[in-house]
Formats: structure tokens, sequence, C-alpha cells
């Protein structure tokens, strides 16, 4: 067996018992304090007490779902593996173009890079929107519980997941899309025992309910129950997020929006500049599209200064950044970021048109995501890990570094 793996510019040792990394989609750090003061979960409230490791870390902006996966995946932000949001505008041909295929990717990924040295490799996502990208040339089991009916052999290396599992496949929108992955990740530490397991959930219960409501601690408590699972098959466990969530809406229960476009035609005339929301994916019932980060594309590249401080005046705009800006302070890659970064504070969103946005599937009020206000997120490892300098700033995209050289390792 190989000892190390270099990918990109780190380098990973090669693991001595099975690594479970784990994405909880939408995890602000309070649903699992929450959850353990409510005694609904257990095995975190162990880690969080020091029978592990509990360290806070930042994702990347923007702080959504496919750029963070996939930083966590690759080790490194969007400015090297450039996926920077479920959309890019690419001013050539005038297209907003989704980036959920594989060839938006521009850096190879560590579980292709354990999986072709020879390791097991399994991953294992609720929506299936990130399964091509995460499993990029990676051998092994890949597959999403969304259409986990659909597996096979020759697509996702494995079959029967639904007999195997025990549960009908879920719906797209609930908490059992999330509940499938990990279910199917014991049951595959249990047979499989794969060398490196990549978990990732949906944020679907986060959308809706706050930390330590009775419907966000019952979930944590499935997540606990799961890890407390793969704990004792002897598989050491790093838990993080893509992103928080946070309330973006007014008393009132409305949400807080800033409709970017209508106003940018109100200022430059109609259509001159054009607002992208990379949040916007296939599947915005649970938010609308809205979120607290847009991209703004403008017509005079000049006028870039004078339109950041117009739009940084508008009321609930935390930070506008031009695109050298961003992509300097965000990692972002700057060909596929607009002229200016805007985002917006912890309870305001960012929309286009008033009239492109469907609220109407927002059967509670608004929580989002996507701002500097969602950057903080939980990093947690079932194990001890070696002395690190006071002021490291952690980030998610860190998992595999302490999932495999960081921990503690039996002598
Ligand atoms: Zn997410």
């Amino acid at each position: 067996m190989p000892t190390d793996i270099t990918v990109n510019g780190r380098t990973y040792r090669w693991m001595d018992r099975p690594l479970v990394v784990v994405c909880v989609d939408g995890c602000q750090y309070e649903y699992i304090t929450a959850a353990v003061a409510a005694g609904a979960a257990p095995f975190l409230g162990r880690l969080l007490a020091g029978a592990g490791t509990s360290l806070i870390a930042d994702c990347v902006m923007p702080s959504f779902t496919n750029p963070n996966n996939l930083s966590i995946v690759t080790g490194v932000p969007p400015s090297v593996h450039g996926i920077c949001g479920n959309y890019f505008f690419d001013p050539e041909s005038g297209e907003e173009v989704m980036m959920n295929d594989p060839r938006h990717l521009r850096v190879g990924t560590i579980l292709a890079a354990f999986s072709n040295a020879g390791a097991k490799v399994a991953v294992i996502t609720a929506k299936d929107k990130l399964r091509k990208l995460l499993g990029h040339r990676m051998t092994g089991i890949c597959f999403s519980s969304e259409k986990a009916d659909q597996a096979t052999l020759a697509e996702n290396g494995i079959e029967n997941v639904q007999g195997r599992v025990g549960m009908p496949v879920p719906s797209v929108y609930s908490a059992e899309l999330s509940e499938f992955v990990f279910v199917a990740g014991v049951k595959l530490m249990e047979r499989e025992r794969p060398d490196l397991l990549y978990l990732s959930t949906t944020d679907y219960i986060q959308h809706k309910a706050a930390p330590g409501t009775p419907v966000a601690n019952d979930f944590y408590a499935m997540i606990d129950r799961n890890l407390a699972r793969l704990d004792a098959l002897g598989a050491t466990i790093v838990l993080t997020a893509d992103h928080g969530m946070n309330a973006k809406h007014g008393d009132d229960g409305q949400p807080n929006v800033i409709y970017l476009q209508d106003t940018l035609d109100a200022w430059l005339g109609a259509s001159k500049a054009r607002v992208i929301l990379p949040i916007t994916d296939p599947y915005v019932v649970h938010h609308g599209a809205l979120g607290s980060f847009a991209l703004v594309y403008l017509p005079e590249p000049a006028a870039q200064r004078a339109a950041a401080e117009r739009i940084a005046a508008l009321r609930g705009i935390e930070m506008v950044l031009t695109r050298a800006e961003a992509a300097a302070k965000f990692e972002l890659p700057s060909d596929r970021i607009g002229d200016l970064v805007v985002v917006s504070r912890l309870d305001t969103v960012i929309g286009t048109s008033r009239d492109r946005h469907d609220l109407s599937g927002l059967d509670v009020p608004l929580r989002s995501h996507g701002g500097l206000s969602e950057q903080k997120v939980p990093l947690l490892v079932n194990r001890s890990v070696s002395k690190q300098p006071e002021a490291r700033r952690w980030r998610n995209f860190d998992a595999f570094d302490l999932g495999l050289n960081l921990v503690t390792r039996p002598s």
C-alpha cells in the first residue's frame, strides 16, 4: 500500500482505519449545541465535552452547497477547483451555465486520488446534483439517495441500494433524504468497510427549522445515532458543514429581500446590468432562490466604483467587492464571478426581479445562507488531534487533513 498521496499541493497519509468525512448541509453550529443541550445528541455531546476534538471553521464563500462540498473533497478553495456556485454567467455567449457537470471542475479530488491508488472509496450524497462532481474520476461506490433506486453496478458501483438500506427512496424535500445517506453509510461500513467514506446530506430541515426546535433536534438525534454506529465500527469521523443557516425575515415573517436587478434597472435602464444568483438550482422550493450572495455584471466596467458604492449604501448590504477584490478575499475564480460581488447582511437576502421569484413554496418564514454570516461551521473529530498553532484559521476543507494527518494514531 502507498503511504502518502499528494493532491492539489497537500500530502495525505494513508489511512490506518476507515475515515468517514460527513458534510452536514446547512449545519449552523447552534444546531449541534442546542440538540446536545436538549439531550437529543449524546454522541455529539461527548465530542464537544472533550472525548473528541471540536473546532469552528470557516467555509468558503459563497456559503453555498456545491462550492463547499467541492472544497472539502479537493482540499482547496474555489479559486483552484473552479466551482463557485450552481451557475456562472458566460459573458461571451450571454448564457448562464450550470456547474453541475464535472467538466467545470479544474482539479482532481482526494477521493479519486485514493481510489486510483487502491483505496476502497464510497460516496453517498442526498441530492443527485452533486454526485457527478463528487465522483469525478473516482472508482468505487458513488450514488445519491435521491436516485438510489436507479443505482447500477456499472454506473454507481453498487446495486439494490434500497433493499440493503431497507428504506423507500425519500422525497427530495424531506429529512429522510439525509437519513437515507446515513443509514446507507452505516450499512456500507458494516459490509464493505470502505477506507474512505464521504457522506453529504441536504439542508431541507435547516431551511425550515431553527436550532433547538423539536424538528431540528429530531434531525440531529438521527445524525447522532448513526455517527455513534460509525464510531462503534472503529471509523475516524470528521464532521463539518458546507455552510451555516440563518433566519432571513422580518418580525412579520416576510423575507427581507433586496431585488437587485429591479434596483439596477431603475438606476441604469432596463437589463443594462445583469444580476446572477449562484444559489439558483433545480431545487428552489424551500428558499425561493434567495440567498445572501449575488454577482453583478455591469455594462461599463469603468462604472464599477460608482455602482459598488451605490449598492453598498442599500440597507441590508454587508459588502460589495470588485471582481479582483472578491477573487483575492474570497478565493474565487475571477473568470466565473461578476464585475461586482455583493454580500447581504445576516437577516437579508438578494433577489433578481420581484416577478422572477416564486415564493409560494415558502410555507415557513425564510431561512437561507450564502453570506459571511453563514461562514462559521463546525469541524468535529471523534479523536484527539496533534497540537496546532493557536492562530490556525481552520477551514472546512481541512477535513481530510484532520482525519488523515492530524488525528493521533495508536502507536
Ligand atoms: Zn448546503
